[in-house]
Parts: structure tokens; C-alpha cells; sequence
């Protein structure tokens, strides 16, 4: 039986419905929710996530800014701007979109971050407050992968979930996550062995690879849930996850799609994330 589609686009459009109503809202008592991004240099891929970004916030309401520095802007310079934006009271979001030109020391931009405009949840702050289950920001894809399995209804407290990759802003943030939601956890990397082995004995199984159809049909549990991270391009140039879509539909019982899966759920958290944080700033 083919597996179920847990649909990004519906459910990032139900988040959207509902982060308009809360701008109002604010907007209603005088806070203007407002998220500024830095994009450094001219990567066509991040120009692309910006806009992407920029669109998400004017469909609800959210005011954005972006700041743009040149390929070569300095350390100094990226710090700099930064430290504005930290200042700035009429911002509540604060994102670098990544990656940063080489010259750049890209943890020391992240850590430049103020903890309570970090949307992205990518500041050793928010990373250790996430560790030890305080109150911060989520980073916006494991969020919006456990958002999608709630919204499948699948049960995740006392199932075997594995994690392939471990990369700061998906494979360990995702691990943590399903942990906190009493999953047990295996994570998966390039030097695992038997990954194979691994992977079928998942229920649910998160696939941040970077690796075209990588996760091959036999790699699933039957009637697991997959959720596909993966943004690749196939042979064909077309678009297509780490997950080999066709055969694990087979298989699973929940599987998230590419394109119209993880990635709708990213762009929905971060504008979450940054009502989340004009709320906080005016102590809502
Ligand atoms: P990284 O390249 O930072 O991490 C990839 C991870 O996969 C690493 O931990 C690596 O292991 C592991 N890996 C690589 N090869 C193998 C292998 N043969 N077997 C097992 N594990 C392997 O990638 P990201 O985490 O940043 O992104 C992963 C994918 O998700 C990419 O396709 C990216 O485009 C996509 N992505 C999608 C987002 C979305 O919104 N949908 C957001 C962010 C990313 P090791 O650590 O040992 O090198």
C-alpha cells in the first residue's frame, strides 16, 4: 500500500493562517513584528532563500529588512552590521543566511547574534538551552520535521527513530528534538556501518544527507515514517530528497515529499519563530 503524504504545503499554509492572526494581533497593540536577514556575497541559491524568505514575511504581515555586504565585506564588517541589528529595537529577528564567504568565521558571525532575535536557533545559547529543554528558539528544519509527524498524527514518544547526518543545523538539532519527544534515537553519519541495517530498524527515519535517493527502498521499516530533509538534483535536473521517493512510498506508512515537504515546513517556522520573538521583546 503507498504510504501517506504528510504535505508541507498544507500544513506550512495552516502555520502561515495562524502566524497572520497572531501579527494582528500584535500589530493591534502598537508591535510591529519585524525580521531582518544579512545575506553577504551574491549566491544565487541564497539569493533565492532570501527572497523566499521576504515573500513568507509580507504574506503575513511581518515586516522585513535585508542587509546586503559585498562578496569581499570584512569580519569586521559583517560585525558591524550585526551589532546594529542587535541594537535595533524595531527588530526582533535577526538571521545571517549561510554560507558566508570563506574570509569569514562563520560560528563567530552566529555567536554575534543577540540569543533573543537568534531565529534560527543556530547560537551556542539557544543550542544549549535546546540540549537541556529550556525555553528558546528551535532551529527552523527539526522543528518543522516534528511539526510534520504531529500533524500525520504519528506517535513518536517510545519509537526508534534514526537520524542520518549530523550537521549542526539539521542532523543533531533533529536527534535532540525527537529525543525530547521521548523517541529513542540512533544518529547516523559517514562512518557509520551498516546503515542499511540501521535504517530498516527505524520507525521513523530522518534523512539529512545532501545525497540524491540515497535512502534506498529496502533501507525502510514497513510502515515507517520518513521525512526526507534532502534538497538534491537528480540526473534529470529535476528536484528530488535523499530518500528514493518511489520505492519508500511502498514501504512507508508516512513519507514527506520533495519539493512540498520539509523545506514549506523551514520557511513556516522561522516566521514562528520571529512572532515568537517580537512577543517576547515587548514581554508579551
Ligand atoms: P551537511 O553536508 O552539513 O551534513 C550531511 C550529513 O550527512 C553529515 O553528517 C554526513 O556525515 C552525512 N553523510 C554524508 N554521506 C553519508 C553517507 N554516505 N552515509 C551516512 N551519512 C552520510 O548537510 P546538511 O545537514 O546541511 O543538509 C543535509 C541535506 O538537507 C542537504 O540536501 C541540504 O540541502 C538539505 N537541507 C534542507 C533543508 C530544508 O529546509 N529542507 C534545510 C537544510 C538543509 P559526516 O558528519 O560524517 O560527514
Amino acid at each position: 500500500m503507498a504510504a501517506q503524504i504528510i504535505s508541507g504545503k498544507l500544513l506550512a499554509a495552516e502555520v502561515k493562517k495562524r502566524v497572520a492572526g497572531e501579527v494582528e494581533q500584535l500589530k493591534a497593540q502598537g508591535i510591529n513584528p519585524c525580521l531582518a536577514v544579512m545575506l553577504v556575497g551574491s549566491d544565487p541559491a541564497s539569493q533565492v532563500y532570501v527572497r523566499g524568505k521576504q515573500n513568507d514575511c509580507a504574506e503575513c504581515g511581518i515586516e522585513s529588512r535585508l542587509v546586503r555586504l559585498d562578496e569581499n565585506a570584512t569580519q569586521a564588517e559583517v560585525l558591524e552590521q550585526l551589532g546594529r541589528l542587535a541594537a535595533d529595537e524595531s527588530v526582533h529577528g535577526v538571521l545571517v543566511q549561510l554560507p558566508l564567504p570563506a574570509q569569514i568565521d562563520e560560528q563567530a558571525v552566529i555567536a554575534a547574534i543577540p540569543p533573543e532575535k537568534d531565529v534560527d536557533g543556530f547560537t551556542p545559547v539557544n543550542v544549549g538551552r535546546m540540549t537541556i529543554g529550556q525555553q528558546c528558539f528551535l532551529p527552523c528544519t527539526p522543528a518543522g520535521c516534528i511539526e510534520m509527524l504531529k500533524y500525520a498524527g504519528v506517535a513518536i514518544e517510545g519509537k526508534r527513530a534514526v537520524v542520518v547526518g549530523r550537521s549542526n543545523i539539521v542532523g543533531k538539532p533533529a536527534a535532540l528534538l525527537l529525543l525530547r519527544e521521548n523517541a529513542t534515537v540512533t544518529v547516523c553519519h559517514s562512518r557509520t556501518r551498516d546503515l542499511a541495517h540501521i535504517c530498516a530498524e527505524a520507525d521513523i527515519l530522518v534523512a539529512a544527507i545532501g545525497k540524491a535517493k540515497f535512502i534506498t527502498g529496502d533501507m525502510i521499516k514497513p510502515g515507517a515514517a520518513v521525512i526526507d530533509v534532502g534538497i538534491n538534483r537528480s540526473e534529470d535536473g529535476k528536484l528530488c530528497g535523499d530518500v528514493d521517493f518511489a520505492a519508500a512510498s511502498e514501504k512507508a506508512a508516512f513519507i514527506t515529499p520533495v519539493p512540498g515537504g520539509v523545506g514549506l515546513m523551514t520557511r513556516a517556522m522561522l516566521l514562528c519563530n520571529t512572532v515568537q520573538a517580537a512577543r517576547m521583546a515587548a514581554g508579551r
